[in-house]
């Protein structure tokens, strides 16, 4: 059994920063959304969404319901290849919803691209992206993510939902993994 606190090399985000910087972000939607007629639909990206969207929707003064899509992308597991298959797909239509999906990271964009694309044929009246951090380095297609939490560096973290092997995710905080726990 490997303790949870020798994996990580740094921490890159504290769970101070995480709690202030989710106010922050609560805030900004609450303002986007709160004149808005429509319904909002919040769609998590499982599973690495899913600490950041129950902190993100605790703190939102909106109406709204929850559902949740599972995606992966065929090929390697650490690259994306661009190509995304639909793992579990939304319960709800989204047909003139407001649709704002919620992700744990955005790496080369790949993911949110099909995304977007994939729900806007559905027909819903505004998608928007929040996703809890954002490697802009490693973009491969631009997307407009309209939500950040952070930007960080191109290092490959976990916890805050976010897995190595489907572990470390409930780490409280955002840290860089040591090498040698992945090579
Ligand atoms: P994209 O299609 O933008 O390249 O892929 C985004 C997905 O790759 C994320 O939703 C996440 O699942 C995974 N990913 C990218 N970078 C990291 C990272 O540093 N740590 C972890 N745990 N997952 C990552
Ligand atoms: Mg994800
Ligand atoms: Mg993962």
């Amino acid at each position: 059994m490997v303790k949870k606190v020798e994996i990580y090399k740094e921490i890159l985000v504290s769970e101070e920063e995480l709690d202030k910087r989710l106010d922050e972000l609560a805030e900004e939607i609450t303002e986007s959304y709160k004149n808005s007629e429509k319904e909002l639909l919040v769609v998590g990206i499982l599973r690495g969404a899913v600490i950041f969207m129950t902190n993100l929707v605790t703190r939102m003064d909106l109406d709204l319901t929850m559902d949740f899509m599972a995606v992966s992308s065929y090929g390697g597991s650490s690259v994306s290849s661009g190509v995304v298959r639909i793992l579990k797909d939304l319960e709800e239509g989204i047909k003139d919803k407001d649709v704002l999906i919620v992700e744990d990271i955005i790496d080369t964009g790949l993911t949110l691209d099909y995304l977007i694309r994939n729900l806007k044929d559905r027909g819903a009246n505004s998608i928007k992206i929040a996703t809890l951090l954002d490697k802009p380095n490693r973009r491969k297609v631009n997307v407009d993510v309209d939500f950040v939490g952070f930007k960080i560096p191109d290092e490959f973290v976990v916890g805050y939902g976010l897995d190595y092997n489907q572990k470390y995710r409930n780490l409280p905080f955002i840290a860089a993994l040591k090498e040698e726990v992945y090579s």
